[in-house]
């Protein structure tokens, strides 16, 4: 009877941490499955380490001059943490401003989500199905390639966002810095990927009234667009593979990567907003007549150069790119007549027309 009893203890107590156990490393276990030819054992190395081989494998691949498509790079597996299914709001990250139907500030972002910590990055799937599992990995390995490709990029848009800029706003009586990156897997974007920045009031600077806002910059990501099943919407039209799968694939090895670039510059508008004096125009400047695609136009026109600068992007999508929404909304905009005063925005004197030189953000030099 004794034993009995003990068993059924064994059976209430150990189930759910073992299930939480089993369920983590079930995830871990299929992302190894389809981590590159150049993952490595990672068990008794520290994670310093493991961060400096990934280094040298992505250096050595850029230096001769490999396509972010065709680069094979692992994760950091103890970098990796499932924080589990929960609703975001179980993170404690957003606890100034919770997520919720009546706040209607991230509607995207209301509801139980699978959820991974990579480093100061929160990565959020809806299902834990094959795709999004894809999904996963790619987004850590986007985040490799961002930080050790594009060090700039990674500086100006990531490192440097999560410190406030100054202390002294010239607009409104309060500075934003992030204080985490969430990249979100989801059907909110139109079309492949869109942003969000969920403000987080996080008090005063020290013997001033200055408010001092801690924010989650989100990037959502449209995971049935992303699948390559349209003609007309999504990676699709981007790479133009027969197999949807291979759509899927090409998208995540490389233009995932321009799309969080792209995201983060539209979050940068709602960062710098405060002490910048440009980028308090475009944020003015929001809501009018069609100004979305003219901060589209100068955001595609602003990671696009600088992608070209530093190599390893499809030249095929930034082609598309440029032909299907700059040179589209330039269109638009010229009939519109409002090239030249939403061009003013972007550049204050220009004397020709060249609109590539004009509708661009210095932020990426
Ligand atoms: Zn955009």
């Amino acid at each position: 009877m004794k034993q009995i009893t003990n068993i059924l203890l064994a059976l209430i107590l150990i189930p759910s941490f073992t299930v939480a156990q089993l369920e983590n490393n079930e995830i871990l276990e299929n992302l190894k499955s389809i981590s590159s030819k150049n993952d490595f054992i990672q068990q008794s190395l520290s994670s310093t380490s493991i961060d400096s081989t990934i280094y040298s494998l992505i250096t050595a691949q850029v230096n001769i001059g490999t396509l972010n498509e065709k680069i094979e790079i692992p994760f950091n597996h103890q970098k990796l943490e499932y924080l589990g299914f929960m609703h975001p709001n179980e993170t404690n990250l957003f606890k100034a401003n919770p997520i919720s139907a009546q706040n209607n500030n991230t509607p995207e972002l209301d509801k139980k989500l699978y959820i991974f910590k990579y480093e100061d990055f929160y990565v959020s799937l809806e299902s834990k199905n094959n795709a999004n599992i894809l999904n996963l990995y790619y987004t850590l390995r986007a985040i490799n390639i961002i930080k050790i490709r594009y060090p700039e990029l990674y500086k100006n848009l990531f490192i440097n966002s999560m410190e406030f800029k100054t202390k002294k706003p010239k607009y409104g009586n309060w500075v934003n810095s992030n204080k985490a990156f969430w990249i979100a897997f989801n059907t909110n974007p139109k079309y492949i990927a869109s942003n969000n920045t969920i403000f987080l009031k996080d008090g005063f600077f020290s013997n001033s009234q200055v408010e001092k806002y801690r924010n989650i910059a989100l990037v959502n990501i449209d995971s049935e667009n992303i699948l390559g099943k349209s003609e007309t919407i999504g990676s699709r039209p981007l790479y133009n593979k027969k197999k949807n799968s291979d759509n899927h694939l090409s998208y995540l090895r490389d233009g995932l990567i321009e799309s969080i670039a792209h995201e983060m510059i539209h979050n940068y508008i709602d960062l710098a907003y405060t002490y910048n004096k440009s980028i308090n125009e475009i944020k003015q400047n929001r809501g009018k007549l069609n100004f979305v695609l003219a901060e589209e136009i100068a955001v595609l026109n602003t990671s696009l150069p600088y992608f070209i600068k530093k190599g390893g992007l499809n030249k095929q999508v930034i082609s598309y790119y440029y032909k299907n929404i700059f040179d589209y909304n330039i269109g638009i905009l010229k009939k519109a007549n409002l090239l030249n005063s939403y061009g003013a925005i972007f550049t204050k004197e220009f004397a020709d027309n060249n609109w590539k030189t004009i509708f661009k953000l210095n932020i990426l030099d």
